[in-house]
């Protein structure tokens, strides 16, 4: 390949002439260095590359040559428990390689290229197999079987398939196609800027469960879907982001750490290894890919990160898996876009955001979605996209929360000002939707409850009708309600304390099943009817206020998994109490 050389140097972007043979998006060497580049921008041979590493002391005159491919992860066992920068450069190796400062131009391979890991076959001499088809496995930890595909753009008949223990490199077998016998190892490579290949997509009909109670049955997300979700500080983002780690029930989550200011990464750094995988006791990193990009990082790498992590985990999902993909925050990302569209004096758009902002978002999420995978035992994978942003002084106006919005379909509205409450979790049960109730509402019927989607819709109501008597109680008090607008008030407030408020750190309350949802959902609904009717039979509100069973209905959330059968007993309590209360007052 020709060499070029380099003309101008701004920043991370880099300008070189004399690049003739080198194409839109290849990865190119700069400098003597070896520093990682990706020709964005193309004019006859002058090439402006936007490099992935620190670009201090480089200059006009030193050389520039393009590798001819474009910027690709690697994909192969070995990938889980690894923290990757923003081009896949594996950071704990190279840390312990050379410190804690990554050094330009240094070549570690994303996957160790030595280890041997035991191969077992799942096909066999003489079968035909195309694209995505299953050769065999790999047990990468103890939570996750690796599934070696097909690779995509392959297909025929195995001519030979073994079994034993090889690098991701070596040979496990070849695969006679029209172009010829082929070789097999269990590395692949992807470019990160295009989704792997699927069958078809699904549509979103079962949910993400988290076991997060304001998320499952007020605002869920669809396995597959696509979640936004803002962060100012102090409102328990990352305890969020933890808990859905933890729970959501996802094989694999790849978490995506953009950009956040170098302390608040190296947090997320320290803390997410300490997570322990809740179902099986085990280290959750055991079923986990990170990518993490400090502010302090090359900007381009920044750029990169979030495809290269949803790259890997749309490999993971062509396995057949559930994955979460998680990115905090895209607004740091936006941000990367924009300083890079800047040094290539681009027309500016909004913000100085460039033009595409809104069309490089929903290329992002559009990458989810619940699929049929390549291969032929039409096995179905999903991929949830959860994106945070984390706009200038939290102002929901800004150009990247915008454009994230009309491409999620679900808002989780974090709000400092619900934990300053110490309303937990602070999503605001007002202010966040999720477009997927009607796509999940057949599920819910059939796999918890035929009467979960009303007994959603009657809570979500009386929240609703609580916000508007706030209004009004603010101006005259709360004398001036009628007893029945009281009993709504007292509901609501039922519903959000007793129901909505989940503590994080509670060894139970952590984490709730869909039916044990449904069963408090429900009790505070029961409650609510047979409240209101003694109301009309004439009991006074004060008495209604004062039931005892109250007390019960708040404590119900603590009630273990296996017991929650009692939780419905509460309605013979609320029936007896109210009962006795008749009888004294009548
Ligand atoms: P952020 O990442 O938004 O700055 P954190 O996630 O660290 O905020 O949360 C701040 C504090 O809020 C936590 O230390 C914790 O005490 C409290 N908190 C957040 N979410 C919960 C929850 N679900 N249950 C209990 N406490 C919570």
């Amino acid at each position: 390949m020709k060499e070029g050389r380099i003309v101008k140097v701004s920043g991370p972007l880099v300008v070189a002439e004399g690049m003739t043979d080198a194409k839109m998006f290849d990865v190119v060497r700069v400098s003597e260095k070896g520093l990682i580049g990706e020709i964005i921008e193309l004019r006859g041979d002058r090439a402006s590359i936007q490099v992935s590493e620190e670009t201090s002391g480089l200059g006009p005159g030193e050389p520039v040559v393009s590798t001819g491919q474009t910027l690709s992860v690697e994909l192969a066992p070995g990938m889980i428990e690894s923290i990757y920068d923003g081009i896949q450069r594996p950071l704990t190796v190279i840390r312990e390689m050379v410190g804690d400062y990554i050094v330009r131009g240094v070549d570690v391979p994303a996957i160790d290229r030595k280890k041997k890991w035991s191969f077992t076959s799942a096909a066999k001499p003489g079968d035909r197999v195309s694209p995505g088809d299953l050769l065999g496995v790999v047990e990468e930890t103890v939570l996750v079987a690796h599934w070696i595909m097909v690779p995509p753009g392959i297909e025929g008949k195995i001519v030979e398939l073994k079994e034993g223990e090889f690098t991701v490199e070596e040979t496990i077998g070849r695969i006679e196609t029209s172009e010829g016998v082929k070789d097999l190892c269990m590395l692949q490579r992807w470019p990160v800027r295009r989704p792997r290949p699927i069958k078809k997509k699904l549509p979103p009909v079962e949910p993400l469960v988290t076991g997060q109670r304001v998320i499952d049955a007020f605002f869920p997300v669809s396995k597959g879907g696509t979640a936004c979700i803002p962060g100012p500080f102090g409102s328990g983002k990352t305890v969020i982001q933890h808990q859905l780690a933890k729970w959501a029930d996802a094989d694999i989550v790849v978490f995506v750490g953009c950009g956040e200011r170098g302390n608040e990464m190296t947090d997320v750094l320290m803390e997410f290894p300490q997570l322990k995988d809740p179902r099986s006791g085990e280290p959750l990193m055991k079923r986990t890919v990170m990518v993490a990009n400090t502010s302090n990082m090359p900007v381009a790498a920044r750029e990169a990160s979030v495809y290269t992590g949803i790259t890997m985990g749309e490999y993971f999902r062509d396995m057949g898996y559930r994955v979460a993909v998680m990115a905090d925050s895209t607004s740091r990302w936006a941000e990367a876009m924009r300083e890079i569209s800047g040094r290539l004096e681009e027309m500016p758009g909004e913000e100085g955001y460039p033009a595409y902002l809104g069309t490089r978002i929903a290329e992002f999420y559009e990458r989810s979605g619940k699929v049929i995978c390549l291969g032929s035992d039409q096995r179905e994978g999903a991929l949830t996209v959860i994106g945070s942003v984390s706009p200038p002084g939290g102002d929901l106006s800004d150009p990247v929360v915008q454009a994230t919005l009309r491409v999620a379909r679900v808002f989780w509205s974090l709000e400092d000002l619900l934990a300053f409450q110490r309303h937990f979790p602070a999503i605001s049960w007002l202010n966040s939707y999720s477009l997927y109730l009607d796509d999940l509402e057949d599920y819910l019927k059939r796999e918890v409850d035929e009467r979960m989607p009303a007994k959603r819709r009657q809570a979500m109501k009386l929240l609703q009708q609580e916000a508007e008597l706030q209004d009004v109680v603010k101006l005259i008090g709360v004398d001036a309600l009628s007893s029945e607008d009281r009993l709504i008030l007292i509901t609501a407030r039922s519903i959000r304390e007793d129901f909505l408020h989940q503590i994080a750190f509670d060894e139970i309350d952590t984490y709730s099943s869909l039916k044990k949802q449904f069963k408090l959902l429900n009790i505070i609904m029961v409650m609510h009817e047979a409240t209101k009717e003694a109301l009309a039979r004439g009991v006074s509100i004060d008495k209604l206020q004062g039931l005892r069973v109250w007390e019960e209905i708040a404590r119900a959330k603590y009630i273990p998994e296996p017991q929650i059968a009692e939780i419905d007993q509460i309605k013979e309590r609320i029936e007896a109490e109210i009962e006795e209360l008749l009888e004294t007052e009548g």
